[in-house]
C-alpha cells in the first residue's frame, strides 16, 4: 500500500480510533495500523463504569463499538505492526510496517503505555479476575473484600488510600523499607486503620486458579486477598518517534496543547501523551484534540 494517506494513526486504542472517527467524519482518509488488537488495553477490562453515557459496558464491547464506528465512518484498519516512522524532507512521511510500506501526510501517534507487570507466573491469565493495574477503575468490584496493593510510590499509597475507603483491608507489599511515595501520603497511609504495610516483601507466586485468592511472599508467607493491584508504574514505549519528538524522564511524548509535537505533522495521544490522569476519557479527549489538529494542518 504505498498511496498517499491523509491520516495515518499508530495505536488502534481508544485515542487512536477516536482520532480516527473524527478525522474520517472531516473528510480525510484514515488509516489505523494496530498490532494486537482493536481496542487497546481497555479490552483487559471486565467491566467499565466511568465512562460517561456507557455505564457497565465491558472493555471488549467497547473495543467492538469503538472500531465498529470508525469504520462505519469510513476509517480503514490494518492490522500490522507498525516498525518506523520517517519524516521525509517534503513534510510527508514515510511509515514502516510488517505488511509493507505506507505513506502520509500526517501521523497520529497513540501507541498507549502499558502498565509494568509484576512478573510472577500466571498474572497475565488472571488479569481481569483478582489481578488489576488500576485501582480507580477496578477498586469497586472489591468492595468489603481484602485485597493487595504491590508498589511503594505515590500511585501506590494513593491506590492504597482509595481502596481503603471501599475495600475491608488494604495490604500494601513493597520491595524495600523506604518508600518514593511523598511522606504526607505516607503519613496518611499510616494513619489509616484498615491499611497493613509489609516491607520489606516481594510477590513470589498468585494463590488461585480461576480468580487470585492470595499472594505468596519471598519469605512463604500467604497473604489471603481477593485482588492484587499492580502500582509500579507505566511503560510507554516511544522509541519509534524519538528522534522526531522530544521525551520526558519518564519516555512520554511531550507535545503542545493542540497535540503537535515538534516535527511538523506528527502528533501524539492518548496515554503515551506526557499528562498527569490516563483513563478513557483523556484518551478519547486527545484523539479528538489531534485529529481536529491534523486536519487543520493538511489545510
Ligand atoms: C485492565 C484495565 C482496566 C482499565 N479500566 C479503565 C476504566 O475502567 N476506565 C478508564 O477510564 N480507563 C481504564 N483503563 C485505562 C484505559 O484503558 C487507558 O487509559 C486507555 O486505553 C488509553 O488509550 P490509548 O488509546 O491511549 O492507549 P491503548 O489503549 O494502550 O492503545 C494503544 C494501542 O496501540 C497499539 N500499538 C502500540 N504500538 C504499536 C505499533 N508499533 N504498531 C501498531 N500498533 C501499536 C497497541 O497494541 C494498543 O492497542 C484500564 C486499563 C486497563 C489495563
Amino acid at each position: 500500500m504505498t498511496d498517499m494517506t491523509d491520516i495515518l494513526i499508530l495505536g488502534g486504542g481508544p485515542a487512536g480510533l477516536t482520532a480516527a472517527l473524527y478525522a474520517a467524519r472531516a473528510g480525510k482518509s484514515v488509516i489505523v495500523c494496530e498490532k494486537e488488537g482493536f481496542g487497546g488495553q481497555i479490552t483487559q477490562a471486565h467491566q467499565v463504569d466511568n465512562l460517561p453515557g456507557l455505564p457497565g459496558i465491558s472493555g471488549l464491547e467497547l473495543g467492538d463499538k469503538l472500531c465498529s464506528q470508525a469504520m462505519d465512518a469510513g476509517v480503514q484498519t490494518a492490522f500490522c505492526e507498525v516498525v518506523g516512522i520517517h519524516h521525509h524532507i517534503d513534510g510527508t512521511f514515510y511509515v514502516e510496517t510488517d505488511d509493507g510500506p505506507m505513506n502520509a501526510r500526517t501521523v497520529i501517534f497513540a501507541g498507549g503505555a502499558k502498565p509494568r507487570m509484576l512478573g510472577v507466573a500466571r498474572e497475565e491469565d488472571l488479569i481481569g479476575s483478582g489481578i488489576s493495574y488500576c485501582a480507580l477503575c477496578d477498586g469497586a468490584f472489591f468492595q468489603n473484600q481484602d485485597v493487595a496493593v504491590i508498589g511503594g510510590g505515590n500511585t501506590a499509597f494513593s491506590d492504597a488510600l482509595v481502596l481503603a475507603g471501599i475495600c475491608r483491608s488494604v495490604t500494601i507489599v513493597h520491595r524495600r523499607d523506604s518508600f518514593r511515595a511523598e511522606e504526607a501520603v505516607v503519613q496518611a497511609v499510616k494513619n489509616t486503620p484498615n491499611i497493613k504495610l509489609m516491607t520489606p516483601y516481594t510477590v513470589s507466586e498468585l494463590v488461585g486458579e480461576e480468580q487470585v485468592e492470595g499472594i505468596v511472599l519471598n519469605d512463604g508467607t500467604t497473604v489471603p486477598v481477593q485482588a492484587v493491584f499492580v502500582a509500579l508504574g507505566r511503560v510507554p514505549d516511544c522509541s519509534l518517534i524519538e528522534t522526531l519528538v522530544d521525551l520526558d524522564e519518564a519516555g512520554y511524548v511531550i507535545a503542545s496543547e493542540s497535540c503537535m509535537t515538534k516535527t511538523p505533522g506528527l502528533f501524539v495521544a492518548g496515554d503515551c501523551r506526557q499528562k498527569t490522569i490516563r483513563q478513557l476519557t483523556t484518551a478519547m479527549a486527545d484523539g479528538t484534540v489531534a485529529a481536529m489538529a491534523a486536519c487543520e494542518f493538511l489545510k
